[in-house]
């Protein structure tokens, strides 16, 4: 086993300079794009040590995770973290998040929508798009994203723009997706578009990125994730 990334503030404060260098480079402006730093598969101490290097977004694939995590972080002192959801979402997992999550990222159904409507009203939302044609991709098919961006307006949500997941392979097979999501969200009138990530930012930065959701380039390979 390799050992793990040095996890100290001043490390991780130096990797996300790194990261707004690569932002930079592929023509990006690091004032037009947010940086959502994807504590997911590490213990509560990395996200606190998060927090302490001063990233105040933090986003989790697992509602199970991101529950236990929270209020570590909270009474660590950093209550400004605004938490989001990023992964496959069940619907029987929405109440235990409401008071949580500050931003929605991986809404792809209305019956998900309707329940984070229900328990957390007015609700940060962005609609989960699969733009890459992925089966194991979440995400609503673009064809039928506008009517899901109407439908939970209807609701009282606040939807926000688009999310996505860039195909898998090298980052340039990424990019015709990132420019349909981008299209997408100027069609809709929706001034956030999440998109890229540790091994793709480049390619979604060019295409227009407003967020980007970066782990492994900021705190090391994972570790394996335990069965639950
Ligand atoms: C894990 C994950 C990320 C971060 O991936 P890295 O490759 O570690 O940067 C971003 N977005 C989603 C939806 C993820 O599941």
């Amino acid at each position: 086993m390799t050992a793990p990334w040095p996890t100290d503030a001043a490390s991780i404060r130096a990797r996300v300079e790194q990261l707004w260098a690569r932002v930079a480079d592929a023509g990006g402006d690091p004032g037009g794009v947010r940086l959502l730093a994807v504590t997911k598969g590490f213990g509560p101490d990395l996200a606190v040590a998060a927090a302490a290097a001063g990233l105040v977004d933090l986003g989790e694939n697992y509602a199970q995770e991101l529950a236990a995590k929270a209020p570590v972080v909270a009474e660590a002192g950093f209550e400004a973290v605004r938490w989001h959801a990023i992964g496959r979402l069940q619907r029987n997992k929405v109440r235990s998040l409401a008071g949580v999550v500050a931003l929605w990222q991986s809404v792809d159904r209305l019956d998900l929508g309707a329940e984070i409507a229900k328990r957390a009203p007015g609700a940060a939302v962005l609609v989960q798009v699969n733009v890459s044609d992925e089966p194991q991709k979440g995400g609503c098919a673009p064809g039928e994203a506008p009517e899901l961006v109407a439908r939970l307006g209807d609701l009282g949500l606040d939807v926000q723009g688009l999310m996505t997941v860039g195909r898998t392979g090298p980052a340039e097979a990424a990019r015709a997706g990132f420019a349909e999501l981008r299209s997408l969200a100027d069609r809709l009138d929706l001034p956030v578009r999440s998109m890229g990530m540790s091994g793709d930012l480049e390619a979604a930065v060019a295409e227009g990125a407003t967020m980007i959701r970066v782990g492994s380039a900021l705190f090391g390979p994972r570790p394996p994730r335990e069965p639950t």
